[in-house]
């Protein structure tokens, strides 16, 4: 993109409103006031505001902090920013300043988002784009609510969305291509790389990549091995963290939530492989003891005050094995050659591209390489379907995807 494409990014959509002032609300107003933009930023919470502005002050510190300045130029070049920020107690507040684009991340609840976007769409100017950035609703549900459908697109920042530098963009049903093309153009502006995706449960990253969390529980359901062995081995391959760290990290509930949305959104699509969603009952049981992870101290591991991992619960500390035993490299092949049959679905599906696939994996999702890009290390599709097929006992998810069995 040319500067004058920039400048002309930012100056057609002029104010951003920030709807939500949680964890992802705080890090979009962080992107959107560093893009240069005025903010209005609005909750039903005013601590939640206010604990939000802390929130971007210290994200703008840090992003000061790499920029090299003196301390004074550090401070000023944090309060240029945000001095654009304003609090709006009203949806009425957020509208008044005529903002070219709205983003709504409030609680991931369907009829709440609808109410705001109902909202909204009556406040705003005609001009202007209403974003959700819903991590597994419908986006085209949440339109449903707005007479100006055509303005409404999924904007899926990743948290944390200052540094994560990915984001999916949606388009709904009914979502005028050019809002689509303009929020490429913006997300472009802001730093991040933008990828498109259709209105399908999970979007790109969060439904090629349940296979990371599901077969790693479907392996451990099964026996004869162990988290420490799983995430060992997962690790050893490249990712950044094994399939029960990343839980912990993430918060059992969140994943269990995530998985159970991808589960029921393609129930009601009638997708005849839905159960390949079906969450895990071993996430289900936690869940429902308390024992979310790292923000509970119990988990799959148990951490102490001070957050360090003190080892695995009692009951996935294998009493006969020590932790790297038995590291068996089908392990990650197995994970791997779910995930690649997925994205092989989803291109199918015209979720998105195989090239987009990657770069959402490989940037959403920390993977160390895309699932087309892992198809082709393990020798091409043919090579895939091969392995596949000694998987098939395990279960109908491993059949392979029509895409694969034509390309290979
Ligand atoms: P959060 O709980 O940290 O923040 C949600 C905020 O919304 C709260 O401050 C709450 O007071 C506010 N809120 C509730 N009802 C509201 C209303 N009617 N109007 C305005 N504000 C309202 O949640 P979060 O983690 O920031 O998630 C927000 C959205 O982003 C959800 O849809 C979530 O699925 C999505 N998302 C989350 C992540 C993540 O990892 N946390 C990643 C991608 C997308």
């Amino acid at each position: 993109m040319t500067e004058a494409d920039s400048a002309s990014a930012i100056g057609a959509i002029g104010a951003v409103g920030v709807i939500g002032a949680g964890t992802m609300g705080a890090g979009i107003a962080q992107l959107a006031l560093e893009a240069g933009h005025e903010v209005r930023i609005h909750d039903v919470d005013a601590a939640a505001i206010e604990r939000g502005r802390a929130r971007i002050r210290t994200g703008l510190e840090r992003r000061a902090a790499r920029l090299d300045l003196d301390p004074e130029s550090a401070d000023a070049w944090v309060d240029g920013r945000l001095v654009r920020l304003t609090d709006a107690p009203t949806l009425a507040e957020v509208a008044s300043v005529g903002p070219g684009l709205v983003i709504e991340a409030a609680l991931e609840d369907l009829e709440l988002k609808r109410t705001i976007f109902h909202e909204l769409d009556a406040l705003v100017p005609a001009r202007t784009i209403l974003a959700t950035n819903t991590s597994a609703l419908s986006v085209t549900a949440i339109a449903a609510a707005a007479m100006g459908r055509g303005r409404v697109v999924g904007l899926h920042f990743f948290n944390p969305a200052p540094v994560m530098p990915l984001v999916e963009v949606i388009a709904a049903s009914a979502t005028d291509p050019a809002v689509v093309d303009r929020s490429m153009a913006l997300m472009t502006h802001w730093g991040k790389v933008a990828v498109r995706s259709a209105d399908t449960p999970g979007f790109i990253v969060n439904r090629v990549n349940r296979p990371f969390t599901l077969e790693a529980l479907a392996m451990l359901e099964a026996g004869g091995t162990s988290i420490e062995t799983i995430d060992a081995t997962v690790r050893a391959d490249g990712f950044p963290l094994g399939p029960f760290e990343l839980m912990d990290l993430t918060g059992i509930d969140i994943s269990l939530a995530a998985a159970l949305a991808i589960f029921e959104r393609s129930r009601a699509a009638d997708d005849p492989l839905s159960e390949r969603f079906r969450p895990s009952p071993v996430q289900e049981r936690l869940v429902a003891e308390g024992r979310l992870g790292r923000k509970t101290g119990r988990g799959f591991y148990r951490y102490d005050d001070a957050g360090r991992r003190l080892g695995p619960a009692p009951e996935f500390a294998p009493a006969d094995a020590s932790p790297d035993d038995g590291a068996d490299p089908r392990t990650v092949e197995r994970i791997v050659l779910a995930i690649v049959n997925e994205a092989y679905r989803a291109a199918g599906d015209g979720v998105a591209t195989p090239a987009d696939i990657d770069l959402a994996l490989r940037l959403g999702a920390s993977h160390p390489s895309g699932p087309f890009e892992r198809a082709a290390e393990l020798g091409g599709p043919g090579a895939v379907l091969a392995a596949l097929s000694a998987l098939a006992p395990a279960g109908p998810r491993f059949d392979p995807a029509p895409s694969l069995r034509s390309a290979g």
